[in-house]
């Protein structure tokens, strides 16, 4: 969807460039809104590209009040709110505020220079006294690295589950997003293998849905293999490394929810340091969320690093106001 300009080039002049506009993204538009800030949100996919691609049944764990933002109130036909909801809501907010949103665009390169920024973007060109880096971690799977991960089978996204009505599936992983997907699809009709590296289902997974896997599991319903591995996979068997030594069973396709990464390119290529931790956590002050390059914010989940489960919605919605407030006191009077 993302479209190439077919027009020259023009140098838009802004105060700030926000690229990504996720719920954080937005929540940072709303913020130079209410500060008499020019803005513009830049954004490769449409609008809250992330939550556009999580799977279509799915629920967060959040409820909604803790998902707001711009003081808009968010109503939930249900304790926790679905996918769908939040895509209504979040239209509804960017509606509400007038956000300056440039979908389908994706922002290519930043650069400093004299102290304000260049951006090339796949459309434009703009220069901007400070940017906000707000890029999530939903785009870049964490791959597995075996044999066979390049397959058509494969997946490391899941939509939905009718596909899979009556498919030998692995789903490998044992967190929030591996086990809705071995439920989903076991109460569908697949036939449900779990692959974990761990001895059990996550502790992290949620509260109301953990008790259900564990008792899946316990029934013979899904077969879970712990402390175990998945080491290779070909059209119609997989090898898997259990504590009872290799096997090889059937197979028609692999789930593999085994996270989503940061674009460390992109933010190493804008001067961004990566920490040396590990959980490579880019460098930022905490209190204003500047990094390393004066003048360059990071807001939202980006700035955990590797360390996805730290920052959500619930929590990284006040890094907005920080960037800010630091930058009305530093760079724009
Ligand atoms: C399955 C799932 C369930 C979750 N449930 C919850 C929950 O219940 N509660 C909660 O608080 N959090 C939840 N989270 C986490 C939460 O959804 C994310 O933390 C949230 O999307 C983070 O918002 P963000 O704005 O930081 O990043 P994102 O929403 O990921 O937004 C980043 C945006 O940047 C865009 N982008 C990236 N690179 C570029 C580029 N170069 N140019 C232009 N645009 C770019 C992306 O397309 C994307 O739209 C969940 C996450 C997942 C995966």
């Amino acid at each position: 969807m993302e479209k190439n300009s077919e027009t020259a080039l023009e140098t838009l002049e802004t105060d700030v460039i926000i690229v990504g506009a996720g719920p954080i993204g937005l929540a940072c538009g709303i913020a130079c809104i209410q500060n008499n800030l020019r803005y513009e949100i830049i954004e490769k996919g449409a609008l809250v590209n992330s939550l556009f691609n999580y799977p279509l049944n799915m629920t967060f764990f959040s409820t909604s009040e803790r998902l707001e933002i711009g003081n808009v109130p968010f109503i939930s036909h249900n304790p926790k709110p679905t996918r769908d909801e939040a895509l209504e809501y979040y239209r509804r907010v960017a509606m509400h505020w007038k956000l300056n949103t440039r979908l389908y665009e994706r922002v290519l390169t930043l650069e400093k220079n004299n102290e304000e920024f260049d951006v090339m973007t796949s459309r434009n060109r703009y220069h901007a006294k400070a940017v906000i880096i707000a890029t999530g971690f939903y785009d870049i799977p964490n791959l597995m690295h075996i044999p066979g991960e390049s397959l058509p089978k494969v997946h490391h996204y899941y939509k939905e589950p009718h596909n899979y009505y009556g498919q030998k599936l692995v789903v490998v992983g044992a967190a929030n997003s591996a086990v809705d997907v071995a439920l989903e699809t076991w109460r569908k009709g697949a036939e449900v293998t779990m692959v974990v590296r761990e001895g059990e289902i996550g502790s992290n997974v949620k509260y109301w849905v953990r008790p259900d896997i564990v008792n899946r599991i316990r029934d013979s319903e899904i077969t879970a293999w712990f402390n175990s591995s998945l080491i290779a996979i070909r059209e119609g068997e997989v090898d898997i490394q259990t504590p009872e030594g290799l096997i090889t069973i059937p197979n028609d396709y692999v789930l593999a929810m085994t996270g989503y990464l940061p674009d460390f390119a992109f933010l190493k290529d804008a001067g961004i340091e990566i920490g040396k931790d590990e959980m490579h956590t880019p460098i930022h002050n905490s209190e204003t969320m500047e990094t390393n390059v004066s003048g360059l914010y990071l807001a939202g989940v980006v700035c955990g690093g590797l360390q996805t489960n730290k920052w959500f919605i619930e929590n990284s919605r006040v890094h907005a106001d920080k960037i800010i407030t630091h930058l009305l006191e530093t760079r724009i009077s």
